[in-house]
């Protein structure tokens, strides 16, 4: 069985101290597939990210995050097209729009959000969302820069996805996996169940986000790529599939856009 997380943080200061034993931990749960985000808000940023993809299975994603889309500028951008054009970077990521933290105004996060689209289709990869209080700005972009969608082309991730289901089909339409996190295996995680419940198989994808939102049972820890089983167990409960199903067509659907 191949557990896949197909979104975490790995650069983040908190493994600083032990980021081998984090990533040989993963390994050993059986997390064999994972795509790591370096979060670009100046030169050099992509560094620590770019030595993790020695290792076998590691795939990255760069992109401005909504939260820094005011530091977004032409210097940025070129360094983004360089690190993009580097071997194992898959994706343009993440990006979007999170009107939740109000460090970057909505006018610039909107506009490094499309630039960095219209980036990714330039250079033919594909892109990871990041959306939070924002569902129809967010769904207004994508509906405008993917209309002429064809040949059903998986386009990107929604990644910790907890939109409604209405959300989550549009997106689905437009060319979009979604992506679950350890919200699912939360107490009070009723609408995201019932979203969970209502996605089919073939756009679920599973992640961590780690080293945020540890899945129960080690919520408010530091979370890690290791836990992305806590989730694939969470995801077949609901779907009341077996574990090694669920695993299946995860890969399956990780493999519509990473070519490995
Ligand atoms: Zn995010
Ligand atoms: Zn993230």
């Amino acid at each position: 069985m191949i557990f896949i997380d197909s979104h975490n943080h790995l650069d983040d200061e908190r493994y600083d101290n032990d980021r081998e034993d984090v990533i040989l931990r993963a390994k050993e749960a059986g997390v064999e597939l994972i795509l790591t985000i370096g979060t670009i808000e100046k030169i050099n940023d992509a560094d620590k990210t770019l030595r993790l993809l020695d290792c076998e299975g590691i795939y990255a994603a760069f992109g401005v995050h909504p939260q820094d889309a005011s530091l977004y500028n032409e210097t940025i951008e070129e360094y983004l097209k360089e690190v993009l054009s580097i071997h194992k970077v898959v994706a343009v990521g993440e990006i979007g729009l999170d009107y939740y933290y109000k460090n970057s105004d909505r006018a610039s996060q909107i506009h490094a959000f499309k630039k960095q689209i219209q980036l990714a289709k330039k250079l033919n990869k594909f892109i990871i969302i990041h959306s939070r209080d924002a569902a129809i700005d967010t769904v207004n972009v994508l509906r405008e820069e993917f209309k002429d969608r064809k040949d059903e082309k998986i386009n990107g991730i929604m990644h910790c996805f907890s939109g409604s289901y209405e959300m989550a089909e549009e997106c689905i339409s437009l060319g979009f996996l979604i992506s679950f996190s350890g919200i699912i295996t939360f107490e009070n995680a009723k609408k995201p169940i019932e979203v969970l419940k209502k996605v089919p198989m073939d756009f679920i994808l599973s992640e961590t986000d780690a080293p945020y939102l540890a899945p129960v049972p080690y919520r408010g820890k530091r979370n890690e790529p290791a836990y992305v089983v806590k989730i694939v167990e969470k995801i077949s409960a609901v779907k009341n599939l077996e574990i090694k199903e669920v695993c299946e067509r995860i890969l399956s659907n990780w493999k519509k856009i990473i070519h490995c």
